[in-house]
This record gives structure tokens, sequence and C-alpha cells, in this order.
């Protein structure tokens, strides 16, 4: 019996070992998000973004924030 090799189509040369796998992977990883602390109320917040807290970026009050509903 023949075995007809285009109905593999493309397929890897070999097996990628357990070890190399591994190795490749080692940079593969998580980082945390990068944070700054809002310059009015010194709360966490993203980076560039008004502050979720007071509504403060740059020194000025740009969003509007219901203070009741963070309590
Ligand atoms: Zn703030």
């Amino acid at each position: 019996m023949k075995l007809n090799i285009t109905l593999f189509g493309a397929l890897p040369f070999r097996r990628v070992s357990k070890t190399a796998k591994r190795q490749r992977r080692t940079h593969l990883k998580k980082t945390a998000p990068t944070t700054t602390t809002c310059s009015n109320c010194g709360a966490v917040v993203a980076p560039h973004r008004a502050c979720t807290k007071c509504g403060y970026y740059k020194g000025k009050e740009t969003l509007k924030v219901n203070k009741e509903e963070t309590k």
C-alpha cells in the first residue's frame, strides 16, 4: 500500500523536543501593566488617562466623577 503524501499538506520536518519548546518560551511571559499615581489624589491610574477617582488630568478637572457612587 502506497501512502498519498499530498493528503497531509505541509508538516514540520521533525518534532520540537520538550526542552527546545521550553527554551523558546522562556522569553514569553506576562508583564505587569504600567501605572502612575494621580497628581491630585494619589490614586493608582493608567498613564496618559484622566484619574478615575477624581477626574483630574494634568492639574485640571476633566471628568465629572460621581463621588457618592464610588463610596
Ligand atoms: Zn485623582
